[in-house]
């Protein structure tokens, strides 16, 4: 069957019957709503619904007949799809528009109207026709994108003001610093710097931002060793730690400058960048210098009469017992060891003297390390009354060329701190043993061990342990000495293990094959 009807003859009666039920079945098929108005009649009233019109308003077919298709809006009538579609009706135009429509029963729902006019003859528009689409789902899901743009909008303007608060807390810190801060790219460029250096070197930005590092002043910081470990601070990631700089600088004089530098980490990510801090240890240093120039000072003032004391002492005590008896003779041997214990002090701090001066020298002479301990573990007990049990196990047989004295004092301490920090537990092993170019001895007690944060600053100056200060008496130089001692025999001394059962320290030697 073939139907060949021009949409303009459909109500004139042209159309057979069969070919019009066809077309109207046709209507109904279609998914999209569909009306016909009549322009003749008042008010441009809907004259033919198809059933998806109906299906989509909610309205039976006797509800829409004769209306004009604005009561689909409520009073909802505040919408600018209305006016241009008033004007395309006014111009006789088609046109396409979104409008707010409502069901019979009142939800809300997207119609894209597609308004066509049909003309007829000479007497203008007759019909217009209506085809409808609910487009709520695709509305909803553009207002969805719409929210969800606006949200992230929202989230990238509050992470923006964040970032620049956060921004401004940083320069607010590195600005407030005392440390003189310098920030750098690969190439050692200065990239910024803060308030303190400019202040410190007195320089202007235009001095410095922009510069290579080793161009600014007279060239100050242009040093090969210096130059060696910033390059390697990149590739590397290996900092720069408390690299001492004296130098006579330009409009500040001379100067004892501290520097550490790391490379910039930002959220977990190393950036191309490197933080150069450096802190003008000038006063510092020389109030370092003042107190070991007083250690000194005083250390050799009190040994002098100290000496003299010891002397006067020993020669009364080898007085027959007549001459120098009874209590006489135990308040004298009270006095000579309490004049001995001061002299142990005194030549301890005679000896950090010596170290800091670089004046400590070595009388090297070819020693089996065994023989040193054995000595130094029979002068510990006597000396402690044999509260503990030294036991020695494994030996050596490489002579070693050290300053037998010094070497024995090295294993004293660590003996007699053995004992000291293990009270009431009974024994201190040492144990000796060689490999193929190194002696080695280590000394274990079953005492209180050394808290964990404290083993780095064991070995410096004057430290004693937070937790032992109270309790045992001591000046914190014993282990010092200790280093030096073994430093300068081109050993390695170390806290092998230390826990709350006990505390092992190992020293090693190096000895020349023969
Ligand atoms: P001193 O014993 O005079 O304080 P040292 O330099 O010999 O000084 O030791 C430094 C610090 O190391 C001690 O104060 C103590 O806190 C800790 N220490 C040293 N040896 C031991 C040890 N065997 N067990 C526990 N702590 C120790």
């Amino acid at each position: 069957m073939t139907t060949n009807i021009q949409p303009h003859e459909l109500f004139k009666g042209k159309p057979s019957a069969a070919d019009q039920s066809l077309l109207l079945l046709a209507l109904d098929a279609s998914i999209s709503g569909i009306i016909i108005t009549d322009n003749h009649l008042p008010d441009n009233p809907i004259i033919y619904c198809n059933k998806a019109f109906e299906k989509m308003t909610g309205y039976a077919h006797e509800d829409i007949m004769g209306r004009n298709c604005r009561f689909l809006q409520g009073n909802d009538r505040d919408q600018s799809g209305r006016a241009v579609l008033r004007a395309a009706v006014e111009k006789g135009e088609s046109v396409i528009v979104v409008l707010r429509n409502y069901k019979k029963d009142g939800t809300l729902f997207w119609n894209e109207l597609y308004m066509s006019p049909v003309y007829e003859g000479g007497d203008g528009i007759r019909y217009f026709i209506g085809v409808q689409n609910d487009v709520t789902r695709r509305k909803q899901a553009e207002q969805e994108v719409m929210d969800q743009q606006a949200h992230l909008e929202e989230r990238i303007s509050e992470r923006t003001r964040q970032l620049s608060e956060n921004e401004e807390y940083l320069n607010s810190i590195i600005e407030t610093v005392r440390e003189s801060l310098l920030v750098l790219d690969h190439s050692l460029n200065v990239l910024g710097a803060n308030r303190s250096f400019f202040r410190t070197f007195q320089v202007s930005a235009a001095e410095t931002v922009g510069r290579k590092l080793y161009d600014l002043g007279d060239g100050q910081w242009d040093i090969p060793a210096l130059s060696a470990l910033l390059e390697q601070v990149l590739p590397t990631n290996n900092p720069v730690l408390d690299f001492e700089v004296e130098y006579n600088f330009p409009r500040i004089g001379r100067k004892q400058m501290l520097l550490n530098a790391y490379q910039v980490e930002h959220q977990g990510q190393y950036k191309d960048r490197i933080l150069l801090a450096i802190e003008d240890i000038t006063a510092r240093k020389s109030a370092e210098q003042r107190k070991d120039e007083f250690l000194s000072i005083a250390s050799h003032e009190l040994k002098t009469p100290l000496t003299v004391i010891r002397g006067y002492q020993d020669l009364l005590l080898s007085f027959p017992e007549e001459e120098v008896s009874g209590r006489a003779r135990t308040i004298l041997e009270k006095a000579a060891r309490s004049a001995e214990r001061l002299n142990k002090l005194t030549s301890a701090l005679l000896d950090v003297s010596r170290i800091q001066n670089g004046r400590m020298e070595l009388q090297r002479e070819p020693v089996l390390l065994d023989s040193i301990v054995s000595e130094a573990a029979e002068l510990i007990a006597h000396a402690t009354g044999g509260s503990h049990k030294i036991t020695v196990e494994g030996r050596t047989d490489r002579l070693i060329e050290v300053d037998r004295e010094r070497l024995l004092q090295v294993v004293s301490n660590l003996l007699s701190n053995a004992i000291k920090y293990s009270p009431g537990k009974t024994g201190v092993l040492i144990k000796l043993s060689q490999s193929e170019n190194l002696v080695k001895c280590s000394i274990t007690d079953q005492g209180i061990g050394i808290a964990a944060a404290d083993q780095s600053l064991i070995f410096d100056r004057f430290f004693r342990a937070s937790a032992h200060k109270q309790m045992f008496p001591g000046m914190g130089v014993g282990l010092y000495v200790c280093q030096q001692v073994i430093k300068a025999h081109q050993g390695t001394i170390w806290i092998e293990g230390s826990n709350a059962h006990g505390t092992t320290f190992s020293f090693t030697i190096p000895f020349k094959h023969s």
